[in-house]
């Protein structure tokens, strides 16, 4: 049985490999990990797995990628959460999943021909379910959205779970892994060999391998062992309206306006809305992060142009029925995560970089076990760290990131 603990002061402890970062990352990482035979320990700064970037998500997945290695990736992940309970061997788990689609809409003509272009590649990535859906059928099908509606994609196998649930069912499932709270890494030993040990402020852990999980602060971890890794962050924000208004389509999937980056879904007791603001400015990795009272404002502004129903749901909103909270995106040189060995530290690896890591954390999770254990070589690894060095990497075009 796995092991969620507050340690006091250990003194040196020895373990096969150290996950740093408890989030659904690290805690799918350290599932994975232990399922293949390592003994595993987690660190987590935070009081509890699942408390930073992990909880300021939407919960959303998807399936609607048009490069290869994100729909791999993607598509592993959906299937795992489809079989969760059989995948982490735990029959009570409900992670609530919900398979309603991503509908991807425009109202901009012009922007057609790339909705089609889109299709068809999600096709050849064998994302079969999705669809290009055109205006006739769109209205039929979504009465919820504007009339200038004009086209979409869609894959009713995307949806939105509880990350929640997620994480501490990875954690649960995780044999014997031992997961330690209130644990900060504050520095890692390196000797002629690579990775020796991981030093936190409950104590030291001697171990060979390491898994920088740490969400926005991957970058730092990856300091305090010598790598200087590409990656910003940039603050993403999200309002949670509760309403029982009769206009909201309870029944609607998550829902993106293409032309404006607003997009919602239904949650219990109301709708999450957002918008994903490209020139939002990086910032460093925190905690703390403000959230702007205007942002719901905005989004529900942005949201409502193709979504006309939320103008009227929010027409005599009460401040006590908004809520907005913050998290933090991490973006890599070509928007894709890195898994895998870092290149320039022996026993250091990396699975962070994801500005979609809940819904990539399945699969990711198996595939940094399958290269520490040697079970796919990271030549064969699109998502290899080293891919950056080596000049491999291109921007993709998927929509929404
Ligand atoms: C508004 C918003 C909406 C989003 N919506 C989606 C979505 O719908 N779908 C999706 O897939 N993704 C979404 N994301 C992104 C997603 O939330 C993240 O990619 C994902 O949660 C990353 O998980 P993680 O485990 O890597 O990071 P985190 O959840 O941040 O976990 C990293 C952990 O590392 C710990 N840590 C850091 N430093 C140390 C240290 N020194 N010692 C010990 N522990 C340390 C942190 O405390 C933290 O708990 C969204 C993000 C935001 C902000």
């Amino acid at each position: 049985m796995s092991e969620i603990t507050l340690p006091t002061q250990f003194g040196t402890i020895t373990t096969d490999v150290v996950v740093i970062g408890g989030g659904i990352v690290g805690s799918a990482t350290a599932f994975w990990l232990s399922k293949a035979g390592m003994k595993t320990i987690l660190v987590e700064k935070r009081d509890a797995l699942s408390s930073l970037t992990t909880a300021a998500s939407v919960e959303c997945f998807r399936t609607q990628f048009t490069e290869k290695a994100m729909a791999d990736l993607s598509l592993t992940s959906v299937d795992m959460f489809e079989n969760f309970n059989d995948v982490v061997g735990l029959p009570d788990i409900d992670i609530h999943i919900t398979q309603r689609g991503y509908l991807f809409v425009t109202d901009d003509e012009a922007q057609l021909p790339d909705l089609k272009k889109a299709v068809t590649q999600y096709h050849a990535n064998g994302v079969t379910a999705a669809e290009y859906i055109g205006t006739s059928d769109l209205h039929k099908r979504f009465p919820f959205l504007a009339p200038q509606a004009l086209g979409a994609t869609f894959n009713i196998q995307d949806g939105w779970l509880s990350t929640h649930e997620a994480t501490y069912g990875f954690a649960k499932g995780a044999a014997d892994a031992r997961f330690f709270m209130k644990t900060a890494v504050t520095g890692i030993q390196t000797d002629s060999r690579g990775v020796s040990a991981v030093e936190t402020d409950k104590g030291t852990i001697s171990t060979r391998v390491v898994v920088n999980c740490a969400g926005p602060y991957a970058g730092i971890i990856g300091s305090m062992a010598g790598l200087d890794m590409p990656l910003r962050t940039v603050k993403r924000q999200k309002a949670y309206i509760k309403t029982s208004h009769p206009d909201l389509p309870a029944q609607a999937p998550f829902t993106v306006d293409l032309v404006n980056h607003g997009y919602w879904r239904p949650e219990a007791g109301g709708l999450l809305c957002a918008w994903v603001d490209p020139d939002e400015p990086e910032s460093p990795p925190s905690d703390e992060l403000p959230t702007d009272w205007d942002f719901a404002a905005e989004s529900i502004h942005r949201v409502s142009r193709l979504n006309p129903f939320l103008e009227k749901v929010s027409d005599n909103l009460k401040a006590e029925d908004v809520n907005v909270s913050a998290g933090q995106y991490v973006y890599t040189p070509d928007d894709k995560p890195v898994i895998g060995p870092s290149g320039e530290i022996d026993g250091f690896y990396l699975n962070c970089g994801y500005w979609c890591g809940v819904m990539m954390s399945p699969g990711a999770g198996r595939r940094i076990a399958d290269l520490i254990t040697g079970k796919m070589a990271n030549k064969d690894n699109p998502l290899r760290y080293t891919r950056f060095a080596e000049g491999d990497f291109e921007k993709g075009d998927s929509f929404l990131k």
